[in-house]
């Protein structure tokens, strides 16, 4: 009797298994992973989502492109009807009423301005523009003439308070005076990394909750991809088409990475790349060659990869011990590496 039933009962289970198999492999349409790359900001910017339907996913890339075009057309320098250049190429001492966004920019950035000594600066734009990096295309870049740098050096170190004056605009807005010439700002170090913040934000409110964006050398990780890490890699500065590290890495985080490879042109045997120093008005000679930060956001770890970039292995490895929830991997030209205890990330053997 016992028997008969098990002999029953043995198909049944096994029809029962294929087909809880045949379910969850029939599953597809949420499981899958999509990606989807297109040129933004300059750079190409990937977004990948997981466990999404095709018009889910279609909707979250619309909505992460649209952010940060939406960043760029008010932040970017080159592009000539910006606030930014607009600002930039205004008369000293205008008055202009400035949106919420700008201004939480461009505290943001003076914060990090502040808390790095000066090493990383918005109010570089003119500077940039001196060496050729300002209008994002690296071929027509040159060394300037030595006394052009000084002029700039001498007027800035006259205006240590960045030329903005905060003021309240007639209706009750925020607004700035602007302070003029050679002050134009430049948000490259930290636009990007505003514009990610944004772009996962409104994919989690249009309920995706597992994401990557990539845009460059900063990233943007929620989720997971299916219960499995997102794995990413680290270029290796030198070796162009190689991963130096790479990290598993399950929920919100934002990384981003600096790197005296990513825009440069050599001349007079050095390399001259687009991370300036504010101190010598020339590209930073701090001896690091890459510099990754994690951070919960991708704001404050894009401005900080350009900031440790530029204080160099010492002081930069201070700044990342004294801040909370600052991770950071270094590399010095003379082979010394180092990465805090808390960065997600290993060294790839032989790398
Ligand atoms: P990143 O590649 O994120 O390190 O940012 C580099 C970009 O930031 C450059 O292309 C410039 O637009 C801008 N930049 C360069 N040097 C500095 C600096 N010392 N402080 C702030 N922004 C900078
Ligand atoms: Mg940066």
């Amino acid at each position: 009797m016992r028997g008969l039933h098990l002999k029953k009962t043995i198909p049944l289970l096994m029809l029962l298994a294929f087909l809880c198999f045949w379910l969850v492999w029939k599953r597809p349409s949420h499981q899958e992973l999509h990606t989807t790359t297109r040129l933004a900001m300059g750079t190409l910017v990937k977004v990948s989502t997981w466990g999404t339907t095709a018009s889910e996913d279609d909707n979250g890339v619309n909505l992460v492109f649209a952010k940060i075009n939406a960043v760029e057309s008010w932040a970017s320098k080159q592009i000539p009807s910006s606030l930014v250049s607009r600002i930039n190429h205004a008369q000293k001492g205008t008055v202009w009423d400035v949106p919420e966004e700008w201004v939480t920019v461009v505290k943001a950035a003076l914060e990090i301005r502040h808390l790095s000594d000066g090493a990383f600066d918005p109010g570089l734009g003119y500077l940039l523009d001196l060496w050729g990096f300002g209008n994002g295309v690296a071929e027509e870049a040159k060394i300037p003439e030595t006394e052009k740098i000084s002029a700039w050096l001498d007027t800035r170190n006259k205006q240590p308070d960045f030329g903005i004056q905060w003021v309240q605009s007639t209706h009750g807005n925020q607004a700035i005076q602007w302070g003029g010439f050679s002050y134009e700002l430049d948000l490259g170090g930290i636009a990007k990394g505003y514009a990610m913040d944004l772009a996962m934000e409104s994919l989690k409110r249009s309920g995706i909750a597992n994401a990557l964006i990539v845009a460059g050398g900063d990233m943007i990780i929620a989720g997971s991809k299916g219960g499995t890490p997102w794995r990413i890699g680290i270029q290796h500065p030198r070796e162009h088409d190689k991963v130096m590290a790479f990290a598993e890495i399950t929920g919100d985080m934002a990384m981003s990475t600096s790197g005296d490879y990513e825009r440069f042109f050599m001349a007079h045997g050095e390399r001259q790349h687009h991370i300036l120093d504010p101190k010598t008005g020339r590209p930073s000679r701090s001896g690091l060659i890459s510099v990754s930060i994690q951070t919960a956001k991708s704001i404050q770890a894009d401005a900080l990869s350009t900031a440790v970039f530029v204080l160099g292995m010492a002081k930069g490895k201070a700044l990342i011990e004294k801040l909370d929830g600052v991770e950071g991997m270094l590399v010095h030209e003379n082979g010394e590496r180092w990465k805090s205890p808390g960065f997600k990330g290993q060294w790839l053997e032989g790398s």
